[in-house]
């Protein structure tokens, strides 16, 4: 097993699971400190194998394949947090892995989840474990009349989750998700959603970027913006909340926590994603250490770097065949394509920032 007492120095190997745009822009900053990067992805055409020196392409649970990622790594880490918990297990054998597997299971499984937020004392949409129709049926009972059935794992932008009315559209929805274990949470009548995008390195040290507000549409991200909407005294709330979740993780790397805003101003805790988060683009242009380089120091047990922002930004994905507008959109900010092929509908292709008073 190798350890890392010391920093990763320039010129060694950060591992990445996951090659998607997140892996990408990743590398990409890992490259501007002098440090090199391994990626592992389970298909041969990821966004992030055109911009690394070292790529592997096997399935998330081949324990060879595993083994010999470890093998070319200094530390490892994840831009996706769906691995089976025995192959994360298998590489923190070999390897650092940051974060680590106690706060990658933590965070698999909604109801894990949940229930830690709300012994941290932090606040939550009422939630109810389903594992039957009946269940579903009774938890539906204790909300007062709205719901979002949610699978407990391998949910994102909006997959596996089901808004329902009535305890007939709950059962309904459960069998629709073939009875996979889920919640029920209460629906949140909210006033807007933020996020926390937050650092902890290896020492403990602790770094947020300003909240962005996020706005959705067909459950995928469509623009963060900040500064948001939230009181001086909201933002350190915010930050607050972030802090106390990472250091009760022991969290080594950036994190985001999204946060339902309630119409009385309450902060809910709605998800925490253990990795740098689509709602954190902005910080490329504006902070002078962006989320990806933020992480990759964490990850290599260097310093955090300086999270304050120069400016302010508005982030906007590009979803599907928007890219084929790149010509334009090219000529309105920071445009990021991810260099996927095909644009497929609901696919993030890219993004673009747009600083606010000066373009990039
Ligand atoms: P999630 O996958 O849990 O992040 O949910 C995706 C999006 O669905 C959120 O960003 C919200 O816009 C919406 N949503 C999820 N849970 C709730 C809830 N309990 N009440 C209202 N809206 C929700």
């Amino acid at each position: 097993m190798k350890s890392l007492d010391h920093p990763v120095p320039p010129g060694g190997t950060i591992g990445i699971v996951g090659g998607g745009q997140l892996g990408r822009m990743l590398a990409l900053a890992a490259a501007r400190l002098g440090l090199q990067t391994c990626i592992y992805n389970d298909t041969p055409d990821a966004p992030a194998f055109q911009v690394t020196q070292q790529a592997m392409d096997a399935p998330y649970d081949d324990l060879e394949m595993l083994a010999g990622f470890a093998e070319v790594c200094d530390a490892v880490t994840f831009e996706f947090e769906n691995l089976p918990a025995h192959a994360i297990a298998h590489l923190a054998e070999r390897v650092p892995v940051r974060p680590g597997a106690h706060a990658l299971a933590m965070t698999q499984d909604r109801l894990t989840e949940k229930t830690f937020v709300e012994k941290l004392g932090l606040k939550t949409a009422p939630f109810f474990d389903v594992t039957s129709a009946d269940q579903a049926r009774e938890a539906f009972a204790k909300l007062n009349g709205r719901g979002i059935l949610k699978t407990r794992r391998f949910g994102y932008d909006g997959k596996g989750q089901a808004k329902v009315m009535s305890a007939d559209e709950a059962v309904k929805a459960f069998e629709r998700f073939k009875s996979a274990p889920s919640i029920l949470e209460g629906f949140v009548d909210f006033s807007c959603e933020v996020s926390v995008v937050a650092a902890r390195g290896a020492d403990g040290a602790f770094a947020a970027f300003d909240p962005p507000e996020n706005i959705h549409e067909h459950h995928i991200l469509r623009r963060s913006s900040v500064p948001s909407r939230l009181s001086g005294a909201q933002v350190e709330d915010a930050k607050l909340i972030a802090k106390k979740i990472a250091d009760a993780l022991d969290y080594v790397g950036v994190l985001a926590v999204e946060l339902f805003v309630g119409r009385d101003g309450a902060l809910l805790v709605n998800e925490i994603a253990p990795r740098v988060h689509n709602s954190g683009h902005w910080t490329i242009e504006a902070c002078a250490c962006s989320q990806f380089e933020q992480h990759i120091r964490a990850v290599a047990g260097w310093p955090l770097g300086d999270p304050s922002r120069h400016a302010d930004a508005v982030m906007e994905n590009i979803i599907g065949a928007e890219a084929d507008a790149w010509e334009s959109l090219a000529k309105g900010g920071a445009l990021h394509l991810y260099g996927k092929k095909e644009a497929r509908p609901g696919r993030k292709m890219g993004h673009v920032t747009r600083l606010k008073g000066k373009q990039p």
